[in-house]
């Protein structure tokens, strides 16, 4: 039998009523373990307020505007009417809610009127919702929006509190994949002992639905087999940090191998055949953008099928010159493409393998997989490998940085040598590590914070957010803390820019921040910044890293921070720095 909408939508309301994460794991895995093997990877995606993994580019997101539009249609309502109603709530779900209730009121009042009510399926739901985000073309605002409307009016009340929810992205359950990842362990295995292992299959995967579907039908032991396949992104291998060259080589037992860490996008390269595509860090397809880069990879390629990772720069070909970041961030966009391809040439800098002759390598160590890219590949005037040595001594190091500086990169990547160097699919682990030129003398580089709240500004920038309160991501427990409160850095035009983009995502106090600190507006965490500042300390105001000092009152904050004009749009809010990275920084500055 399969499983209504009608006991998800119990099941989530359950989930917003608490805070504690281990009861959301029992919660969500209760219902989980009602659903058939066809259900489960739609409802696994509906539940982190998807209908696609991320790296199809299939998105449900309409506009508030265009939703609000399809809630007076099957309410009978005014527009003006439903927005007032979703200015005193807060919340266009919670409006939905309300006026299918009123409406079913009155439905029960009149004795002509006929109960509308539909017994949708999960199934029924989610394909609905799959026809609203494959409409497109002219016309098809319209057209999603009767479709949305057509959906709603058959909705109950509770049901319609969450496909409004869902189709404007803010489902606002609390539910990150790791509490997902958990939850499926449960449901199936009986324990959440078992959620490495669908952890380490979503993170070569990217696709939540395929391993809950392997899951559902084959059982734990299939997920565990789970390979990572060409054309599904790999979780990017991030790195942790060191301040100088002797901590580099310590981290590596005395022997280490060194790159230039180019300053550009970072990109995963899958080719099947004649098909390229071209993931991001998030990992979303941007090959569509880098239409050269799709060539370079043709004319450089000895094989058919592999997937490999680099980093695409800008590149003045006359000068010989690696450009800024700020120049390559530019070929990131959807329109005037082959303009901006004769702007901004760019060139792509490989530095590993994770797949070739057939089969996954992620598990081989660095310098192996170093040498398989060597022959998948042969060197062309855009597509280089990066440059490289093996160091033993900070004699080495020092001087291999100094270069790669000169040669206008950000510092250098110290890689493990060992067999034990694998390709850490998700994770900021050891195996990589980063030195740059921001870390030496100065507090460290820069952060990457995540908006959590804001006060409106005074005098010119009245009307605007003046203050934002910026946190980091505790990776452990899926939760924002918050790190710092920003007001410096901001152009009006940045100023203008953030009202614009952070309105729609003005909520309650969101249960995945932990704060001590209140706000006049609280945001979905979505917006990831560039942030500097003069000095770390301890601070009884701040919940970065609470927990981890003799006074259990302590967290870490940041002191003089400044916006750096930044906006870090490449990476999801979970890939922020991390409350472990500002612990490293802090402690390394004692
Ligand atoms: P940062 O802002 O310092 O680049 P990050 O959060 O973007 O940090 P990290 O994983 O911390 O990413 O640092 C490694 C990043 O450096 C990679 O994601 C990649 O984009 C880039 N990079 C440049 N050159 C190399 C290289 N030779 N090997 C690996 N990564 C490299």
């Amino acid at each position: 039998m399969r499983l209504k909408f009608k006991e998800l939508s119990q099941c989530y309301f359950k989930l917003e009523k608490t805070q504690k994460k281990l009861e959301m794991v029992d919660i969500l895995a209760e219902t989980l373990s009602k659903a058939s093997s066809e259900e489960i990877g739609k409802i696994s995606l509906l539940t982190i307020g998807k209908i696609y993994p991320d790296f199809l580019g299939i998105e449900l997101m309409l506009a508030e505007k265009m939703a609000t539009k399809a809630l007076a249609i099957s309410t009978g309502k005014n527009e003006k009417n439903v927005a007032k109603i979703v200015e005193e709530v807060g919340d266009l779900g919670q409006t939905a809610q309300i006026l299918l209730e009123k409406k079913s009121q009155s439905t029960l009042l009149s004795f002509t009127a006929q109960k509308e009510e539909k017994d949708y399926e999960i199934i029924d739901v989610w394909n609905i919702l799959d026809s609203i985000a494959q409409t497109s073309g002219e016309g098809s605002s319209d057209k999603k929006i009767r479709i949305l409307s057509g959906l709603i009016s058959k909705a109950s009340p509770l049901e319609a509190r969450y496909i409004v929810r869902m189709v404007i992205g803010q489902l606002r359950l609390g539910v990150a994949i790791q509490l997902l990842l958990e939850a499926l362990a449960k449901a199936k295995t009986g324990t959440r002992d078992k959620k490495n292992i669908l952890e380490r299959a979503y993170n070569i995967t990217s696709d939540i639905c395929f391993v809950s579907e392997t899951l559902f039908k084959e059982g734990i032991e299939a997920v565990a087999e789970i390979k990572a396949q060409i054309m599904n992104p790999i979780k990017v291998m991030l790195a942790q940090r060191v301040s100088s060259a002797e901590e580099l080589l310590e981290r590596f037992d005395g022997k280490v191998s060194l790159e230039y860490k180019y300053d550009g996008l970072r990109v995963q390269l899958h080719k099947k055949g004649d098909k390229i595509k071209l993931f991001s860090r998030r990992p979303e397809d941007i090959t569509k953008q880098f239409p050269d880069v799709i060539e370079f990879i043709h004319d450089a390629a000895l094989k058919d099928n592999f997937i490999i990772e680099g980093e695409i720069v800008a590149y003045d070909s006359k000068k010989e010159k690696i450009l800024p970041f700020q120049q390559v961030s530019q070929r990131k966009r959807k329109h005037d493409i082959e303009q901006k391809i004769t702007e901004i040439p760019v060139r792509v800098y490989l530095f590993d393998a994770l797949y070739a002759d057939n089969k996954s390598i992620l598990d081989e160590g660095y310098l192996k997989r170093r040498e398989v890219l060597s022959n998948i590949l042969k060197e062309t005037e855009s597509i280089k490998f990066s440059h490289q040595t093996i160091a033993d001594n900070t004699d080495e190091i020092d001087s291999f940085f100094h270069h790669a500086l000169e040669n206008s990169c950000e510092g250098v990547m110290g890689k493990g040598v060992g067999e034990d160097s694998i390709y850490q699919a998700g994770a900021r682990g050891w195996n990589w590590v980063k030195y740059k030129a921001d870390y030496v003398d100065k507090l460290s580089d820069s952060f990457d914070l995540v908006i959590l709240g804001a006060e409106f500004g005074k005098g010119k920038r009245a009307g605007k957010y003046g203050t934002f309160l910026l946190g980091c991501f505790d990776v452990e427990e899926s939760i924002y803390q918050t790190f710092t409160r920003v007001a410096t850095g901001f152009s009006d035009d940045d100023l203008a820019h953030f009202f614009e983009i952070l309105k729609p995502l003005e909520r309650e106090k969101p249960k995945e921040v932990l704060s001590d600190i209140d706000c006049s507006v609280w945001f979905d965490p979505k917006i990831v910044i560039e942030i500097t500042g003069a000095e770390i300390t301890k601070s009884q105001m701040h919940t970065c890293s609470r927990g981890y000092f003799d006074n259990e009152n302590d967290g870490l904050a940041l002191r003089f921070p400044r916006f750096t004009g930044k906006l870090v749009d490449d990476r999801p809010p979970e890939q922020a720095t991390s409350n472990e990275e500002i612990r490293t920084i802090y402690l390394l500055k004692q």
